[in-house]
């Protein structure tokens, strides 16, 4: 089954507020064997509210309304899906008096305007709201010859969150018909986008019953994979064939199979040997201490860093020798393994890790341009240089840096 998710609130279509609420109704639906075919986000706006309805009932048989369902004059969902499926609109006398104990119960007058909450779509089932006010509905019925399921839920992410799982999750299983998803993430370190699809295409091509989605950040590509059938053996089956020969042709540039994230299976390395790391950044500041301490139990093996930005610190922090810096440049592959053996020296680490490079946009020279970035890491009896130029504003290459460093650690510990 399709589904369409529509995200009511005019504050959604301000730079300031993002649709949450639909992610995590995605991850639901596809559990459900769901598909989200389509997603709208609508202001608050009576007519443009039922245009939407009404192209959703045209177009998926399961339809998820959110927000709206307050009390005040721009809480249009119940009327506007009313109107959408020509339906009339009833003040469930129940629910208003439910609504007034509510109230009492908590020694406030109820507004009047809060009765606007107690219209219920003919047929609907209430859907109780044990975090708010506003009761969500469930409609079931046939539209242009086919059965379809409507839902309007609250706005607020704890609302709809309790609402779903308590009062909707079990519905569906019982509506819907056994479908079943299987999904696998694969992750790739330091390959260009179109280097990565260039390799993989021939091959995801072959499956036309999985969904190949990539999706690229600098120095890092995920592959998501998704198989739908009526047996979840038979989607994982077809899933997991298709992962084994992607592994198969990107080889060790895989990090992740599981999901995790290249600082995590750095920290997994780096357990398994009981060894310990510490950094000196020059150009990404801070950015790998950051992404390695962002692991809970990462005192264990992160030490510490520095991040030296002026030629006196590098020298002062990492014990880089003045004279290499004034013969080769603070930006050279001589300083950089300098700062990543300094580093490790200081503070008696497993491993040191050293970055330098120019990270843009201005300070760039013809010898030197920005992007170029040095990464070393070293462990007392070797020391690895890895030189790149990195297209792309500021932030990116230093993501790129970050990553790559990470990744040179990774290797080094395989
Ligand atoms: P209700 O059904 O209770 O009236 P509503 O969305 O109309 O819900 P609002 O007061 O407009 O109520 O929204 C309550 C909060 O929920 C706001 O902070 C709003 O930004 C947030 N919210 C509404 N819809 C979404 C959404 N799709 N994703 C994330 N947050 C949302
Ligand atoms: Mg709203």
């Amino acid at each position: 089954m399709d589904a369409e998710i529509i995200a009511i609130g005019s504050e959604l279509l301000t730079p300031f507020r993002q649709d949450t609420n639909s992610l995590y109704l995605t991850g639901h639906l596809n559990q459900l064997g769901v598909e989200v075919a389509f997603k709208t986000v609508v202001g608050d706006t009576r007519a443009h509210l039922v245009q939407v309805a009404k192209t959703a009932l045209s177009r998926t048989d399961m339809i998820i309304l959110i927000g709206g369902l307050g009390p005040t004059e721009d809480d249009l969902t119940r009327e506007a899906v009313a109107a959408a499926l020509g339906l009339e609109l009833r003040r469930d006398p129940e629910l208003v008096a439910a609504l007034y104990a509510r109230f009492a119960a908590l020694r406030r007058q109820m507004p009047e305007n809060n009765e606007r909450q107690c219209d219920v779509i003919a047929g609907a089932a209430v859907l109780p709201n044990e975090q708010g006010t506003a009761p969500g509905q469930w409609i079931e019925g046939n539209y242009a010859g086919r059965k379809k399921i409507i839902l309007l839920l609250p706005g607020p992410p704890w609302e709809l969150r309790l609402m779903f799982e308590k009062q909707v999750l079990e519905r569906l299983r019982a509506a819907l018909p056994p479908a079943f998803i299987a999904t696998r993430i694969i992750k790739v370190a330091m390959v260009p986008e179109s280097t990565c699809d260039a390799r993989i295409a021939p091959i995801y091509k072959k499956y036309a019953d999985v969904q190949t989605t990539i999706l690229a950040d600098a120095g890092e590509i995920q592959l998501h994979l998704r198989s739908r059938t009526d047996s979840l053996a038979a989607a994982q089956q077809r899933v997991d064939a298709l992962a084994d020969e992607l592994e198969d042709e990107l080889g060790d540039t895989v990090f992740s199979t599981g999901g995790e994230s290249l600082e995590q299976i750095v920290a997994y390395y780096l357990e398994m040997r009981g060894a310990t790391i510490a950094v000196a950044e020059s150009c990404t500041g801070g950015m790998i201490a950051e992404r390695l301490t962002s692991i809970s139990g990462s005192s264990r093996y992160f030490l510490g860093g520095a991040v030296v930005y002026s030629n006196e610190l590098k020298t002062a922090m990492a014990d880089v020798p003045e004279l290499l810096i004034a013969q080769h440049g603070a930006v050279s592959k001589q300083v950089a393994a300098a700062l990543a053996e300094g580093i490790r020296r200081r503070s008696n680490s497993t491993i040191g890790v050293g970055v330098t490079g120019v990270a843009g946009p201005t300070g760039g020279t013809e010898e030197k341009p920005v992007g170029l970035v040095f990464h070393a890491v070293a462990d007392g009896v070797q020391t690895e240089v890895v030189e790149r130029k990195f297209i792309g504003d500021r932030e990116r290459v230093r993501r790129w840096a970050m990553r790559q460093a990470l990744d040179l650690v990774r290797r080094k510990l395989m």
